[in-house]
């Protein structure tokens, strides 16, 4: 099922983001962690693709097809311009379209040393138009609620998001955010120069503190004032840290879905008992 038929239907749709584990290895345990996520009834789960800069591991395409396919819980496979070109895409397409996977999040990915620029796709959107020119796939894109951080303006940065929108994408996910008023700000500056497509916003629960330091490096979100103090409070208490974070998380998507969000993108870090803690605070909302 593409993504398009769940936004049109439902008030608001959830999702939840995992990683390929690094080792084949693990493969197993993953596969086990993902059937105890589809018991928590997510409308699909997403599937990063060497995130961070990394490579190796189990082919998120497999993790994909292995939702999609083996659990019946639909998916979306993300795929980055960054070392790639024509051919190596048509490949990846071509793979997609064999393991009947129908939903891309089409992004540019950062350069690292496994993965050099790419000459054919220098932005997400030349590969949402490579994807959309192939077969009928449901194209998703990123957008950050504080500015890419290679952005010269918060203006320009839309307006490229306007760009990936013409371009065929379908849908937008959210880069992590603590602060709801930044993205209610972003939103307002998204729909004014006419981004209209479906915004997933992005939460992540810190419960470690060892998440902080990483995550807040990767993502630059700035961080309000009752998240920092939450911060400083637990930090050397991790049962009560990881309460105070999935509180802070629940509290950020009520108010998300109280004022009419499209749609949540929970970023549970492959962590069972986070998604579960955070849906099923959420669960009266989600009826
Ligand atoms: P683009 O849309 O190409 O934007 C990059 C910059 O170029 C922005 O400043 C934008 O404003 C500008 N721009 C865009 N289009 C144009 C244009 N046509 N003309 C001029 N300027 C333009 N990385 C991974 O490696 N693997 C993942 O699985 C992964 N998953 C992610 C999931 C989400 C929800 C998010 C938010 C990010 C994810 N990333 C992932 C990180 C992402 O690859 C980086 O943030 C990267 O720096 C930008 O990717 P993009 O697709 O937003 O790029």
């Amino acid at each position: 099922m593409k993504l398009g038929t769940l936004f049109n239907q439902k008030e608001v749709v959830l999702s939840i983001e995992c990683f390929p584990p690094k080792e084949i290895s693990s493969y197993e345990k993953m596969q086990s962690v993902l059937r105890n996520m589809k018991t928590l009834n997510p409308d699909f789960i997403s599937v990063t693709y060497g995130a961070g800069g990394s490579s190796g591991g189990v082919a998120s395409s497999d993790i994909a097809s292995f939702l999609k396919n083996d659990l019946s819980v639909e998916s979306v496979a993300h795929v980055v311009c960054m070392g790639s070109e024509k051919d190596d895409m048509e490949k990846i397409v071509q793979n997609l379209k064999d393991k009947k996977i129908e939903n891309v999040l089409a992004l540019r990915g950062d350069e690292s040393p496994f993965r050099p620029l790419s000459k054919t796709f220098k932005h997400a959107s030349d590969l949402v138009t490579f994807f959309k020119e192939r077969g009928d796939f449901f194209i998703s894109g990123a957008c950050y609620p504080e500015g890419h951080p290679e952005s010269a303006t918060p203006k320009k940065d839309v307006e490229a998001l306007v760009l990936k929108q013409n371009a065929g994408c379908d849908h937008f996910f959210t880069q992590l955010f603590f602060d709801n008023n930044i993205f209610y700000r972003f939103l307002n500056r998204a729909r004014k120069v006419g981004l209209s497509r479906p915004i997933s916003a992005g939460i992540m629960p810190i419960v470690r503190a060892s998440q902080i330091e990483r995550t807040i490096k990767l993502s630059s979100a700035s961080m309000p004032s009752d998240f920092t103090k939450m911060i400083s409070r637990f930090q050397n208490d991790e049962k009560s840290l990881f309460d105070a974070g999935i509180d802070y998380a629940v509290s950020q998507i009520r108010d998300l879905i109280e004022s009419g969000v499209d749609g949540i993108h929970l970023y549970a870090m492959n962590n069972f008992e986070v998604a579960k803690r955070v849906i099923n605070g959420i669960s009266d909302l989600l009826k």
